[in-house]
């Protein structure tokens, strides 16, 4: 089967290099639901997005890896490997091999000493090619791809690879009265006074009383690194805005020896009592395959990684949300927060390109993905939370973070000029739920999982659980594992009566079945799951609910926000977890719609587009109808 798949491929004419694209940038925009993004498209919301699609073809879909999560998915996008293949089964996977390790050892799912399939930036480094990723998830750390370079006999300095996430100085906070003391200068000098950190660097905020006679007596807050001879920041309060006009300029921040930035915004200042909100930026270092001299060049010319405004949104830090009666306000500041991202995305993608002239280039953004975790329970008309309302005023906001993310495209596709071919790329859909299915409870109601005493799995008496590194499946404790009690040869039995029991679970408050459908990887061949690192059960649940292997007393539990969760990780074949595939530029068919792809087939298109090799592992398929011929 396999080799008469190659033998197909081989007919396939190849463009002459003349028609081929000098360059190719992968961009990915995490959770990109093409059910979003199709709908926006035909609004005209994302005008650079329809610009890419008219000088190349827009995919019906992209069918995600199972399960649908991050890890998984971009890993099947960079590899063209099914995650059977990849090992990239989760955003955790077990550690193999499996008589060292036992069922509950885990290790993320991002960290590339996971990949056992080889990713398209070192394909195209032995194929000669300068490869620049300037965030592609599962780069990250660079020996073991480095160490297959290095076994192919290919020059390392062919890869130049960054990764921020590993590395955070300090995440998003705001400094308010609530969380931080603030205290009169001195006795003579009733100037408010906040001391703070980020990472190691100590700060201090001072806000100016121009009078203490007067009613309105603070009108700015002066900010500066402790014992730095250097100017320091002036700000005055202003509300979110459409420009970048209301930040501080970047400070330089440390923890050990990482060094990042961070950046402050005054949103408000009470003149009266001096009350401010105060947004402190996240900051992360910068690490990859270079010294740390050039990845500090590179994030200071990027200007800092991301910050994530979903986080202090919702705990409360950025004002009422618009669902807990605030007026609008805090999404403002959200969606200002995702244009300095995307303005430094920006940044970062010219410098790489003057800097490091590459062949392939991959980026990247969180920002779409952290919009719909937050706001999709409600605005899925799908989901028990749905709220038609508050949806409607919510809805701007999330479509502003893809508008943005939009602009950033167009910008890249400038900087980077008519020969350079553009693939936008997305990992999985996104759908509201409003309840956790407690996956483990299921399984020890039926006897198939017994907690210690002090409440965890006990794995002297456990034949099957959903492992800490999985949720859509669940593993048998078999003897191939260490500390495993299943014998092979009864694995089977085990398996099923783990399914007999998921599959009769109920929800106590409503009386419905929960699990809608499972397969085993042996009788569905061509899904891509299973393998080594995979599951002996996978499962889907009905609308509303999301797996979670967590361990509790109840079979479900209520989502964590009061709007619901967007989540993702489902059936890739569903309609809400089907991602986007675009791809445009020379070679490319021109301002044609293909039939829906599977992130495996991603690479592999895009080796052949660019004349060189498939990536050694990949499973995927050339689609023939994006290229030119
Ligand atoms: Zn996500």
């Amino acid at each position: 089967m396999r080799r008469l798949l190659l033998c197909s491929l081989a007919l396939l004419p190849l463009l002459s290099a003349a028609e081929r694209p000098r360059r190719v940038v992968i961009v990915s925009w995490d959770g990109g639901a093409d059910w979003v993004i199709d709908r926006m498209l035909g609004e005209g919301k994302l005008p650079n997005l329809a610009r890419l699609a008219k000088r190349g073809v827009a995919a019906e879909h992209s069918s995600p890896a199972f399960p649908s999560k991050t890890a998984v998915s971009h890993y099947a996008i960079f590899s063209g490997a099914s995650t059977e293949i990849s090992g990239v089964t989760g955003n955790s996977v077990p550690i193999l091999p499996r008589r060292d390790h036992t069922i509950l050892e885990s290790r993320s799912g991002f960290d590339a000493n996971s990949h056992l399939a080889e990713p398209i930036w070192v394909t195209a480094a032995k194929a000669g090619k300068r490869v620049l990723t300037l965030s592609a998830a599962g780069s990250y750390p660079a020996q073991p791809d480095q160490e297959r370079l290095r076994r192919a006999r290919v020059p390392l300095d062919r890869w130049v690879g960054f990764s921020g996430f590993e590395s955070s100085i300090s995440g998003d906070f705001v400094l308010d009265g609530r969380k931080f003391r603030i205290r009169p200068m001195s006795e003579t000098v009733t100037d408010h006074i906040v001391d703070f950190s980020v990472g190691d660097t100590k700060f201090e905020a001072v806000a100016v009383d121009a009078d203490p006679t007067a009613n309105e007596r603070f009108e700015k807050v002066v900010i500066r690194r402790v014992g730095e001879a250097e100017p320091e920041a002036v700000l005055t309060p202003s509300e979110a805005r459409s420009d970048l006009k209301g930040w501080s300029r970047g400070f330089r921040v440390q923890k050990g020896d990482l060094v990042g930035w961070t950046y402050f915004r005054l949103f408000s200042l009470d003149p009266k009592t001096g009350e401010m909100r105060l947004l402190v930026r996240a900051a992360n270092g910068m690490r990859g395959t270079e010294s740390s001299k050039v990845n500090a060049e590179y994030l200071q010319a990027y200007g800092g990684f991301h910050g994530n405004p979903f986080g202090t949104y919702e705990r409360g830090e950025l004002g009422e949300p618009l669902y807990r009666g605030g007026d609008g306000t805090a999404e403002r500041r959200v969606v200002e927060q995702v244009r300095l991202d995307c303005e430094f995305l920006k940044r970062s993608f010219r410098y790489g390109l003057k800097r490091w002239n590459p062949d392939l280039v991959t980026h990247y953004t969180p920002q779409s993905d952290g919009a719909g975790h937050t706001w999709m329970g409600v605005l899925d008309t799908e989901s028990p939370l749905h709220d038609p309302v508050l949806a409607a005023r919510i809805l701007p906001y999330y479509e502003e973070v893809f508008r943005l993310q939009d602009d950033w495209l167009g910008d890249m596709m400038d900087a980077a000029g008519a020969g350079t071919a553009f693939a936008l790329v997305s990992d999985h859909g996104m759908a509201g739920i409003a309840k956790y299915f407690n996956v483990n409870q299921v399984l020890e109601r039926a006897g198939l999982l017994v907690r210690t005493a002090d409440g965890k799995i006990d794995l002297t008496r456990t034949k099957v659980c959903a492992p800490p590194w999985g949720d859509f499946f669940v593993i048998a404790n078999t003897t191939d594992w260490k500390g495993g009690i299943v014998p092979l040869a009864e694995r089977d039995s085990v398996i099923r009566s783990a399914q007999k029991a998921l599959l009769e679970a109920v929800d106590p408050a409503t009386g419905g079945r929960i699990v809608t459908r499972v397969w085993r990887p042996e009788e569905f061949v061509g899904l891509g799951i299973g393998g080594p690192a995979g599951g002996d059960l996978y499962l889907d649940v009905a609308t509303g609910y999301y797996p979670s292997n967590r361990l509790s007393s109840d079979v479900t539990s209520p989502g964590s926000a009061i709007i619901g969760n967007g989540v993702h990780g489902f059936y890739p074949q569903l309609r809400k977890m089907q991602a986007i595939f675009y791809l445009g530029g020379p070679g490319v068919a021109q301002n044609k719609r293909i039939p829906g792809v599977r992130v495996i087939d991603i690479a592999p298109t895009i080796c052949r587009l660019m004349g060189i090799p498939l990536p050694a592992d990949s499973n995927g398929i050339v689609v023939g109808q994006a290229l030119d011929r």
